[in-house]
């Protein structure tokens, strides 16, 4: 039967390139620094993100939790979207586990934090707050449609930070995707970021695996964190090989992801009963509303599924598809094909 699965594109499986790379890669203990691959790949991540250092690590969560251990300590306080993935989907790691106290900001529409709502949440010296040392921005925004922030509210939201002494760290998940989707080099649209993270297992299609990317002090504090995490891995050059295909050979591919993902936009836009507004698709990540009486999120998405095609229902309403490697135009129109007979 064929499956045609929009759930996430963190299915994506390695390339004959990978595997390839994975077999044969130079490896050596990573906790000693000695791992010839695991360094190429920090300093090729580095490279892209123009920051002075990179850190592989094991997924985007400890990524995320790695940069707030080494921004923050405890009792201090985060600005960050109230749909930011640190805060709705990673398990309050940071309150849990870093005793970071988070202030959060509704986001708008697009993913972006209001400069007002920024600046009203910075706290004042007093000595009842607690001291507020960073602001979390997602780019792309998972939970706001997949909106690239450009490089001017970048640079509006760092001069807030920087006349505050903030810090600015970047969950940039699919960085490339926004990156790519915005025509312009990773580096500069990272410029005014202290830090970065970004996926290597998402779009990028790599098996495993994350790299965070700033200053040399910011990486030591990182690596450090990442050891009592318990993310100091050996020799892990089996997993970053697969990490530097991804970054020379899967990058601008992206573009096919988000062609497709608008071609997908359009198609559900027609079906009756299906709310999306295409317009607002700019990646790969497309929420879309059913409005039928007799119809909830999970209900469409068994259907759909007992017909082969496989998305992520989401709250009372909204149901999320993503495009990635696997996904062709052609299977979209196939999967359009499928929604709309469940939707007669
Ligand atoms: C997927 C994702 C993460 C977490 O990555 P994992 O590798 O699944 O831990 C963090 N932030 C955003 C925006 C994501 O989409």
């Amino acid at each position: 039967m064929r499956i045609v699965d929009l759930r996430s594109d963190t299915l994506t499986k390695p390339t004959a390139a990978m595997r390839r790379a994975m077999a044969e890669a130079e490896v050596g203990d990573d906790v000693f620094g000695e791992d010839p691959t695991v360094n190429h790949l920090e300093e090729m991540a580095a490279d892209r993100l123009g920051k002075e250092a990179g850190l592989f690590v094991a997924s985007g969560t400890m990524g995320n939790l790695v940069s707030l251990l080494a921004h923050c300590g405890r009792g201090d306080e985060i600005i960050l979207g109230s749909q930011a993935h640190t805060f709705r989907a990673e398990q309050g790691g940071s309150a849990a586990l870093a005793g970071i106290h988070p202030w959060t900001i509704p986001n708008q529409p697009d993913g972006r934090l209001d400069l007002e709502d920024i600046k009203f949440a910075i706290r004042g010296d007093d000595i009842h707050f607690p001291r507020t040392r960073l602001i979390i921005l997602e780019n792309t925004h998972n939970g706001c449609s997949g909106y690239p922030l450009d490089a001017d509210y970048m640079a509006a939201a760092s001069k807030i930070a920087r006349q505050h002494k903030l810090k600015i760290h970047v969950d940039g998940a699919r960085f490339f995707n926004a990156a790519v989707a915005l025509g312009m080099a990773a580096k500069d649209l990272a410029a005014e970021a202290d830090s970065v993270s970004f996926c290597l297992s998402k779009g990028l299609a790599a098996p495993v695996g994350s790299v965070i990317c700033g200053n040399k002090d910011f990486i030591n504090e990182a690596r450090r964190a990442r050891k009592v995490l318990g993310g100091g891995m050996r020799q892990a050059g089996v997993l970053a090989a697969a990490g530097i295909v991804s970054l020379n050979e899967m990058v601008e591919r992206l573009a096919e992801d988000h062609t497709n993902a608008k071609q997908l936009a359009v198609g559900l836009a027609q079906i009756p009963g299906l709310i999306v507004d295409p317009d607002q698709i700019h990646t790969n990540i497309i929420y879309f509303e059913v409005k039928r009486e007799d119809m909830t999120p999970q209900k469409f998405v068994q259907r759909i599924d007992a017909a082969g095609v496989r998305m992520l229902p989401l709250g009372p309403q909204r149901i999320r598809a993503v495009t990635h490697y696997h996904i062709t135009s052609e299977d979209i129109d196939w999967a359009l094909d499928v929604i709309s007979k469940v939707m007669k």
